[in-house]
């Protein structure tokens, strides 16, 4: 995958991605990340990217031109092969479609994504109108520039492209990826100050832990997100639990334990 990213501080990027999985994809040529200066875009000697809102106002707006350009220069870079699906030029705003684990599976899929950070109050609304093809939010709250917002999204989205995490399997079970949140984990000492591992997890038997993950993953995301359950793809004698759990004293009773051993 290729991404090209549009910003006015281009030394944001430089921790993120030299860092963890992030640099070995880099390294091992399964993503290449290409940070593009909007400034070097402008034509006047002050390099201006920015000016006053018409109609008046606090705060400066980002001006069309520069940004036209630089996306317009990375454009013809696209080989034939990645013209046949459109290519994401994505606005990041507030006023966005909210950023997802749904959203990055489908960005996951496409062999090249642009990404157009603003600053100030936003940018001019032609390149909202005009050039972008997608606007995406990262939360209801706003920050000062949208390179945050990238980072998150583009994080999130190479850790999805096949060969990046260790296992192809490690991202299947993670939060939000079955419409369910992970179960809890642990990992060595088997005991630590009087405080146990669940025995299922020790007992090697892996159709009892399957099914013990799986509850929990259901326990607990009926704890803390319900909502999210009405998305999950759950099975009879699952939704059978839940309803249990949620309409009797049942889930106060096993709140945060092993129900299954009781
Ligand atoms: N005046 C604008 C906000 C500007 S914030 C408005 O009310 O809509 C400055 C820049 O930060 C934005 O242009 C955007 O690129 C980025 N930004 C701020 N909050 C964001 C969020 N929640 N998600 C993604 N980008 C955000």
């Amino acid at each position: 995958m290729k991404i090209d990213i549009l910003t006015l501080f281009p030394q944001m990027f430089q921790g993120p991605f030299r860092t963890g999985i992030f640099q070995r994809a880099i390294d091992r040529k399964l993503v290449g990340v290409n940070i593009h200066n909007i400034r070097d875009y402008t034509h006047d000697k002050h390099h201006t990217v920015d000016d006053y809102a018409y109609g008046g106002g606090a705060g400066m707006i980002l001006k069309p031109e520069s940004i036209f350009e630089a996306v317009e220069s990375i454009k013809p870079d696209i080989s034939i092969e990645e013209k046949d699906d459109e290519l994401p030029v994505i606005l990041l705003t507030p006023q966005g479609r909210l950023f997802s684990q749904e959203i990055a599976l489908e960005l996951s899929k496409y062999s090249h994504l642009i990404f157009i950070c603003g600053r100030y109050e936003g940018v001019d609304e032609r390149v909202r109108e005009h050039l972008v093809t997608d606007e995406i939010s990262i939360g209801d709250y706003v920050l000062s520039g949208g390179e945050l917002a990238a980072m998150v999204m583009v994080d999130a989205v190479v850790r999805l492209l096949p060969g990046v995490l260790g296992s192809e399997a490690s991202s299947l079970d993670d939060s939000h990826s079955n419409g369910l949140l992970e179960y809890s984990q642990y990992t060595r000492p088997a005991v630590y100050r009087e405080w146990a591992v669940p025995e299922v997890l020790l007992s090697g038997n892996h159709a009892q832990i399957a099914k013990w993950r799986r509850e929990q993953a259901i326990i607990r995301t009926l704890e803390r997100r319900p909502e999210l359950l009405d998305k999950a793809n759950l099975n009879l004698e699952e939704r059978r639990l839940i309803n249990r759990l949620s309409t009797s004293s049942y889930a106060r009773e096993y709140k945060g334990q092993n129900w299954l051993n009781k």
